[in-house]
């Protein structure tokens, strides 16, 4: 059996180190707001080449309160708009809604990407803000983004909850990070962080998450309580170390994957996205039979998962800021998406079982 991602495995291969430091949480008698969060904030912010890292408690956060926070610095409106590219996880979407923010959706490119000469078209005397996805890890045109975004004097921030190692540094306002288990820097747990250049964002980031207080017990702004805590820190400072070389092995894996694919030749049957620079956060190919390949897989032994089964703009959460839109590449790319097993803990023994089987289908 091949796991889609062995986390048991993953998180067994960074002993006895993660046990030590949990261990060394527990026996500290300090669990909130401590030096293990302030030593991997500073961590993680060196490891981006940006000035300032807030630990939050998940990825959902992240993205609001960066939002939330800019929205009240520069005065935007309820309802000014956020563009965001119809195929991401939920979460990219919610995060503007949250806000009080209008998420405006465009189609994604042949690599799932928001692409920079997609958003003229949908751009408003309201849009404030860009916020590209690193879908599946894949770093996307942030050069062309960020260009578009400095004629219209835009805000941008990228959700990087894909693409730890990939994303940033750059010209973009802030990143938004999550760190749940499965992501390429993953917790035991949930976690987040905020990964910005500017001074006053992150200060005001950081009031906003502790209840709007800058000092205790003075309460400045409505806030949340939005909290890295010292365990997850700590393990997070363990598996940082390591993060370059797991995307590396990752990135093999790819390489091995995209080779015995093309070398199949049946691209109308079994497809890779276009090669781009990526931490392979997930691994996807496309195919038009996609139930009969996951059933397929699925007898051979090899887990496969859907990166996403619906696009944003078909969520009955999202579907009334969509109305009379068509997107027809993030449909296209929702039904036919496959997710293949990825992770640094996997053997090159199933890697070559999940080709054979991919070759079983093709030859079928
Ligand atoms: C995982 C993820 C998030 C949200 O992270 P959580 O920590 O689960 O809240 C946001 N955006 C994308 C693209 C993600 O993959």
């Amino acid at each position: 059996m091949v796991k889609f991602l062995d986390l048991q495995k993953l998180n067994a291969s960074f002993q006895p180190e993660l046990s030590a430091a949990v261990c060394r949480v527990v026996d500290s008698g300090w669990y909130l707001n401590g030096t293990a969060v302030a030593q991997f904030e500073a961590e993680f912010a060196a490891f981006c080449q940006q000035k300032y890292c807030i630990g939050v408690a998940n990825g959902l956060d992240a993205l609001t309160l960066v939002l939330t926070a800019k929205k009240a610095m520069a005065g935007w409106d309820d309802a000014d708009e956020v563009i965001v590219p119809a195929m991401t996880f939920v979460a990219t979407a919610q995060a503007v809604v949250r806000a009080g923010l209008r998420p405006v959706f465009v189609d994604v490119d042949g690599n799932a990407l928001l692409s920079a000469n997609m958003l003229e078209e949908v751009l408003s005397a309201r849009t404030r803000a860009v916020l590209p996805v690193h879908l599946y890890g894949q770093r996307a045109d942030m050069e062309g983004i960020w260009r578009f975004a400095a004629q219209h004097q835009l805000f941008v921030l990228e959700d990087a909850a894909q693409a730890h190692g990939i994303a940033g540094p750059g010209q973009s306002d802030a990143l938004a990070f999550s760190f749940y288990p499965g992501k390429n820097l993953g917790a035991l747990g949930d976690g987040g962080a905020v990964v910005t250049g500017d001074a006053g964002l992150a200060e005001r980031v950081r009031m906003m998450a502790n209840y709007g207080a800058r000092q205790k017990y003075l309460h400045e702004y409505p806030g949340s309580n939005s909290r890295l805590d010292e365990v997850q820190a700590a393990i997070l400072s363990v598996k940082l170390r390591r993060l370059q070389s797991d995307n590396a092995k990752r990135i093999r894996i790819a390489r091995r994957y995209e080779e015995a694919i093309s070398s199949m030749g049946h691209p109308d049957l079994l497809a890779t996205l276009p090669s781009r620079l990526s931490a392979y956060h997930i691994f996807p190919v496309l195919t038009p039979c996609r139930e009969r390949l996951q059933s397929h897989l699925t007898a051979e032994g090899i887990e496969t998962l859907i990166h996403y089964p619906l696009p944003l703009h078909r969520q009955p959460c999202l579907k009334p800021f969509a109305e009379g839109k068509a997107f027809p590449m993030a449909e296209r790319m929702a039904a036919s998406e496959l997710s293949l097993p990825i992770s640094p803990v996997m053997t090159d023994a199933e890697v070559e079982a999940t080709i054979r089987a991919l070759e079983h289908f093709v030859l079928a």
